[in-house]
């Protein structure tokens, strides 16, 4: 019997008259297995369970989750599952704690007047874009952030399941970078207003009416995307850090340029969003300068072959070439590495070609599993919440069909997603 966590009847809010009252909603198709547990556990029995990036996994083991949070994990053998507790059968499959994806974008025109996207048609489109692939949890690192809002209000209220949204709201952009309308259209973004500035002022205000707004963090800009390649001056970005920084908010910077990427590192921002391929290889003083800033890299080396798909395809090897020696110059200086995709500025959704590309670049598979659970839970302040399988953690789960040590294409054949303990993606079989 297949089952899953989710509330017997999903809960609308409706106000009528002023009063709140509980409406059960229609079934949504992605859950026409699920039902309550009742008890609020359940038991994932069988399996392979790497209960993090460095300890040996758990083979044939069981997570038993409770309200939510992970009661117990260990061996099948010497976990017992109390009488009645619903079970998922895991044999023959890997569990890990829950994906993040640290760099996504809710700015494609699907995700427009998200207050009022058909329930269904929202969770397709969570599901197609981040919850098929494990992701319970993402940093949108720019988009209309009121209507991200929207999708991030209707996912907590219960009535439809995605993932914890985070959000910097709009990036910040110097003066005249803004691509012009036709081109936002032809590449299928709403359009929407974008902060731009110009020096220490201009940051701090734009800093503060999105900090003041409910952002999760800030994006910026630290280059144009086009020659000359201006660079936002290093006053402005240190004014939106040290604003963000105050409010214990993390920086995510878009480098674009060798320059701006030294401008980024030494305004002090938290997060390089991209790896560079236009500046050829990165140099000791670019590494010292991302060490001295304590960076973690999001290396997004799947969009640079998207973005040159038309183009010839020696240009596109010489690139990978580059961004590929980015990452691994970054990977032997010790650096953090969080995995992120572009996804919403990409439509190319499915992440195996980054997990490949990333082993290429010499990172072994517990090294992509900490880029997608332990690096970003550590980056972000949710260390003691997400990121492990732990007692007393968030039951945030990812069932993959194929084990990623013998290949990490395997990190995104996922069966099951859970988050708090829910199930918020299952795969048809
Ligand atoms: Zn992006």
């Amino acid at each position: 019997m297949l089952w899953g966590i989710m509330r017997e009847k999903r809960l609308v809010l409706a106000k009528i008259l002023g009063l709140v009252i509980l409406l059960p909603s229609l079934d949504n198709p992605i859950f026409c297995q699920s039902r309550d547990t009742s008890s609020g556990q359940l038991a994932l029995l069988g399996g392979t369970i790497y209960i993090s990036p460095t300890e040996n996994p758990i083979r044939s083991g069981v997570v038993l989750i409770r309200d939510g949070k992970i009661a117990a994990v260990g061996r099948r053998t010497s976990l017992q599952v109390p009488r009645g507790v619903p079970t998922l059968d895991c044999s023959g499959l890997t569990i890990t704690a829950g994906f993040w994806n640290s760099h996504a974008h809710f700015m494609e025109r699907k995700w427009a007047d998200a207050a009022n996207i058909p329930a269904p048609e929202l969770a397709g489109q969570l599901q197609a874009m981040l919850t098929r692939y494990g992701f319970a949890s993402v940093f949108d690192t720019g988009s209309p952030w009121e209507n991200t809002r929207r999708i991030r209000d209707r996912i907590e209220s219960g009535e439809v399941p995605g993932p914890r949204i985070r959000s910097t709201g709009e990036g910040l952009i110097g003066k005249g970078w803004l691509p012009p309308e036709m081109v936002l259209n032809a590449l299928g973004f709403m359009q929407f207003p974008v902060p731009e500035v110009a020096d220490a002022a201009g940051a701090l205000a734009a800093s503060k009416k999105l900090l003041d707004g409910g952002t999760d963090g800030l994006k910026l800009f630290a280059a144009a995307s086009f020659p000359p390649f201006a660079t936002l001056p290093g006053e402005a970005i240190r004014a939106a850090v040290h604003e963000a920084h105050r409010r214990n908010k993390p920086v995510f910077a878009h480098p674009g340029s060798r320059d701006g990427l030294l401008a980024a590192a030494g305004g002090g921002v938290d997060v390089i969003a991209h790896t560079t391929p236009q500046s050829g290889p990165w140099d000791e003083a670019v590494l010292a300068a991302m060490r001295q800033a304590k960076v973690a890299l999001i290396p997004t080396l799947k969009v640079w072959k998207y973005q040159l798909r038309h183009d010839r395809a020696s240009l596109g090897d010489l690139r990978a070439q580059t961004t590929a020696g980015q990452l691994r110059a970054w990977l032997a200086s010790g650096g953090v590495i969080l995995f992120g995709t572009d996804v919403g500025g990409m439509d190319d959704y499915d992440p195996s070609d980054e997990y490949d590309l990333m082993a290429e670049a010499g990172m072994t598979f517990r090294q992509i599993l900490a880029s997608l659970t332990t690096a970003p839970a550590e980056k972000f302040g949710e260390s003691g919440r997400l990121g492990r399988i732990a007692p007393g953690l968030a039951a945030d789960l990812v069932v993959l069909s194929n084990d990623p040590s013998q290949s990490v294409r395997a990190f995104a054949a996922v069966r099951y997603t859970l988050r708090d303990g829910r199930l918020i993606y299952r795969a048809s079989r």
